[in-house]
């Protein structure tokens, strides 16, 4: 290579990265789903099979966990990257399901050697957790647990699938599961002593199944620069909110990964200067599963009508999330943890009611009126709110007038980012875009002392 070439610069693809704004199940499975064609690569870095994320293409609902939501689009590669944790039987089930659709899929599908393995016993400790006193309201996959043990030094990784035969694998997870039983001799799963249940031997048969369907283990980092650096696109979808970050998110209803856009490159291994756009996807309200409700609850009636309009249930769980209305205070929260370029609103269409609630500050204990969330939780009393009035879709052509004031409020509070389109159904085609441009001249019938 002479000096000339060395000077002119690699062929660079860009990134993207797609969060969520609230608490999750915003939507961003349909989003992911409906720009997935301006992308060569479409990669999830982090989470587990407790998200869940659906994809309506007009015929069928597909609702997936593990793999991203790019599935539907053949040759398009796929990524799960080195922040995941993966229960070997549920992410090929999913792959099986999968290429009903998509023959090529397993052609296109690589999984990263460093993502983390979720066992049985990660199972048998988040069951026992949440049937005591610890409960915290997890989707009992036994997902923080895979991580703990990942944090610990002692978890199992794919790339122990690739390291090891079928009959030496057998003895390495006996070998884990034998130090595991001394130190939690009452759990469950030990009852039997050293006799593997029949939930571990399905776990060891799918661990064989993925090596018989030439499941595509392989070092994701140095892939994703590789084709970064042959110039392809790449979509990063965010499974959880920034909110739920392990570090940065609202501790101790959080998630187990990171879910910053700053760190799901990092866990991709990408660099910075490869970022373009993060696309934030909210919803005109919050949804919530788990634990904690969010502090703008609505009242029980107005919480059901909401939940059975928006059909409001959990992907993976079934569990009925909890409605609250859109807080700004935790909107500006998120926005300083994931920095959107642009925003997704979702469910426009979701609002039976004729007045629509706003978060706009929290009254805390001492009296004062904050617009950020006060660092210790515990400080705060109540939420203000202002009222607005709600909005009906007649048809999706026409944006009703009071729709688009929200939305222009929206834009107002965050006038730096671009409101990209809005959900108005759940199907790919149900989205419209509205000028930018418009939204800044609007004059506001509602307006904020
Ligand atoms: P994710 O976790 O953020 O990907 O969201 P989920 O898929 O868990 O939940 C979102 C739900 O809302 C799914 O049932 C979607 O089909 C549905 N959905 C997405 N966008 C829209 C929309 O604009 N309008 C309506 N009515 N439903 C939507
Ligand atoms: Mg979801």
């Amino acid at each position: 290579m002479n000096k000339q070439t060395q000077l002119i610069p690699r062929s660079r693809g860009h990134v993207d990265i797609l969060v969520g704004l609230s608490f999750g199940d915003e939507g961003k499975g349909k989003i992911s789903d409906t720009i997935t064609p301006q992308y060569d690569v479409i990669a999830r870095v982090n989470g587990s099979g407790n998200a869940g994320h659906t994809v309506c293409d007009g015929t069928n609902k597909h609702v997936v966990h593990y793999i991203p939501c790019g599935f539907l689009y053949p040759g398009k590669i796929l990524i799960c990257g080195a922040g995941m944790a993966i229960n070997p039987v549920d992410y090929t089930k999913e792959v099986i399901v999968l290429e009903k659709n998509n023959p090529d899929l397993r052609r296109n599908l690589y999984v990263s050697h460093q993502a983390t393995l979720i066992t049985p016993i990660h199972i048998s400790k988040d069951i026992y957790r949440e049937s005591g006193i610890g409960s915290l309201g997890s989707t009992k996959k036994g997902v923080s647990f895979g991580y703990a043990d990942d944090t610990e030094h002692k978890g199992l990784r794919m790339l122990d699938i690739v390291k090891y035969s079928t009959k030496d694998f057998l003895s390495f997870y006996k070998e884990y599961r034998e130090k595991e039983r001394k130190l939690f001799p009452r759990l469950p799963i030990f009852l039997k002593g050293n006799d593997l249940t029949e939930e571990e031997n399905i776990w060891l048969k799918y661990i064989d199944k993925m090596r018989s369907l030439k499941i595509q283990i392989v070092d994701t980092v140095q892939f994703a620069n590789q084709l970064l650096a042959e110039g392809k696109n790449i979509l990063i979808e965010g499974a959880q909110s920034p909110l739920l970050d392990v570090r940065l998110g609202h501790y101790p209803y959080n998630t187990s990964s990171h879910t910053t856009p700053q760190m799901l490159l990092g866990y991709a291994g990408l660099p910075p200067g490869a970022l373009r756009d993060v696309f934030g996807v909210m919803k005109p309200y919050i949804t919530r599963v788990g634990g904690i409700p969010p502090l703008s609850v609505m009242d029980d009636d107005t919480d059901k009508i909401f939940r059975e309009e928006g059909h409001e249930f959990g992907s993976t769980t079934g569990r009925a999330r909890k409605c609250a209305w859109t807080d700004e205070v935790l909107l500006r929260q998120v926005i300083d943890l994931c920095h959107p370029t642009k925003i997704y609103i979702t469910k426009m269409d979701v609002c039976p009611v004729d007045v629509v609630k706003i978060a706009v500050g929290y009254l805390l204990k001492n009296g004062k009126n904050v617009l950020y969330p006060p660092m210790n939780l515990n400080d705060f009393e109540s939420v203000v709110y202002k009222e607005i009035p709600g909005w009906k879709f007649e048809n999706n052509e026409l944006i009703p007038e009071n729709a688009i004031n929200f939305i222009a409020h929206i834009k107002k509070l965050f006038p730096f980012i671009e409101i990209a389109g809005i959900g108005v159904g759940p199907n790919r085609e149900d989205i419209m875009y509205l000028s930018n441009n418009d939204l800044n001249k609007i004059d506001f019938v509602f307006e904020y002392s």
